[in-house]
């Protein structure tokens, strides 16, 4: 078999360890998965019990286990997840940043770079992505050359640019930006007419452009407006992400209709409620989607080594431990929560989502089984996918991590996989490029 194939030919994972990706961790010894030339799952059975049909390719997976691939529910695609210029965060830097990207030299450098963020992700072991906050519409049409089977990449939900305020979150680099209600639904339907299946809204502040104490959490877009684009896009089927790092900003985006409070704050009993039974919500409930992997590291790690200034590390310090406490609580409430890792961000690269799952368990509480869980058949679920990927189901795409160890014994396991498959297509021997500085430093901090 060749290393990318448009064709899909089918074969047979054959005695290897299944773990389903249940919330229980069910595991099954000596398994064979047959994979047919749709990609789908054809069978999941006991080797003993399968007979292989001569034109599959046979892969002897002894030793092995196979697992549902990793969906990440919160990345970038822009940039690979080195500590950003805190000079570029500023307003006048982005705007630079801005007219580079927009311009004709920019644009194709923009579509390469997309797409070899998201082979990294797929050769990491994620078969499913939804990017939040893009700088246009090139990772729409990297979803459509994917879905094609053009370029290798994993499954994707694409936002295109973000929903913000003038000034605001995100703006001007990856935002659309509105002032009324009526503004915020001609940004949502234009990024729908655009193709995009995901919208993101910036509800409040962020860390790494927030240029005094406070606001990074401080509530940005008006409910009204939040209310508008949920609207449009819920017309279309779509689910809306809000960034919200406060309690208040959290309050206002549930209120609104978000279907994803993206990284999250402190809950009370009210919110808590509002998660599990949202009626503004496409389906009647929202999720939390924490994004340890983009906050700790700003905590964790000495100021001088991130370059952080000192509004960044303040901001920082408070979101930080209202989205650790957030996702604890939602955890222990049993709401539905999600994986994601906002990659592209300071200290997130786009390789390391196995990381969120080591976090999950060492500050919210998990199980290494319900981090697995989490980011497979849960955020199959948030992001609507579950028909098609989550779990290995006969019928469902052929999504499948293989690993050397089996994870739920060890989380680390995932950091290297042995085979990664998306809709059927196989990547033998998957590596990315590592930084092995930043690698290094989260090791440290994260032991
Ligand atoms: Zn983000």
């Amino acid at each position: 078999m060749s290393r990318y194939q448009s064709v899909i030919e089918p074969f047979a994972l054959a005695h290897v360890r299944v773990v389903a990706g249940d919330e229980s961790g069910t595991v099954r010894n000596n398994m064979t998965v047959l994979v047919n030339a749709a990609g789908r799952i054809e069978q999941v059975a006991p080797s003993t019990e399968t007979s292989i049909p001569e034109e599959y390719h046979y892969l002897d997976g002894t030793g092995k286990t196979v697992m549902p691939g990793l969906i990440n529910a919160h990345t970038h695609l822009f940039a690979q997840g080195k500590p950003l210029n805190p000079k570029l965060a500023t307003p006048q830097g982005q705007r630079l940043v801005a007219r580079f990207v927009h311009s004709a030299l920019g644009k194709p450098y923009m579509a390469s770079t997309v797409a070899q963020n998201a082979k990294t992700l797929l050769e990491s072991g994620v078969t499913t992505i939804r990017t939040l906050g893009d700088v246009g519409y090139e990772v729409v049409d990297l979803r459509e050359r994917i879905a094609a089977g053009e370029t290798a990449g994993p499954r994707i939900l694409a936002s295109g640019p973000l929903m913000a305020i003038p000034e605001g979150h995100g703006a001007p680099l990856i935002a659309l930006t509105s002032s009324t209600p009526e503004e915020a639904r001609a940004c949502a339907l234009r990024n729908i007419e655009h193709g995009a299946n995901a919208i993101k809204i910036a509800a409040t502040g962020g860390v790494t452009d927030a240029q005094k104490i406070g606001e990074a959490g401080s509530p940005q877009m008006s409910v009204e407006q939040m209310r508008a684009i949920c609207e449009v896009a819920h017309e279309n089927g779509i689910i809306v992400g809000a960034h919200a790092q406060s309690a208040e900003g959290v309050r206002r985006a549930l209120e609104a209709g978000v279907d994803t409070i993206e990284h999250g704050s402190v809950l009370d009993d009210e919110l808590i409620a509002l998660f599990r039974h949202n009626p503004n919500s496409l389906r009647g409930y929202s999720a939390l989607v924490p994004t340890l992997s983009a906050g700790l590291p700003l905590t964790m790690i000495d100021q001088k080594v991130t370059g952080i200034t000192d509004i960044q590390l303040e901001n920082s310090k408070t979101v930080v431990e209202g989205m650790v406490t957030g996702a604890r609580q939602a955890h222990e409430a049993g709401l539905m929560v999600g994986v994601g890792t906002d990659t592209g961000m300071t200290f997130v690269p786009q390789y390391a989502t196995w990381r969120e799952l080591v976090l999950l368990t060492r500050f919210a509480g998990f199980t290494p089984a319900q981090a697995v869980h989490a980011a497979t058949q849960v955020n199959a679920q948030v992001l609507g996918v579950d028909d098609v990927t989550g779990s290995l189901e006969v019928g469902k795409a052929a999504d499948l991590l293989v690993l050397n160890t089996n994870p739920l014994q060890d989380l680390h396991a995932l950091e290297h996989p042995a085979l990664v498959v998306a809709a059927g297509r196989p990547v033998f021997r998957p590596s990315v490029e590592r930084f092995q500085q930043i690698d290094q430093m989260l090791d440290r901090v994260y032991e």
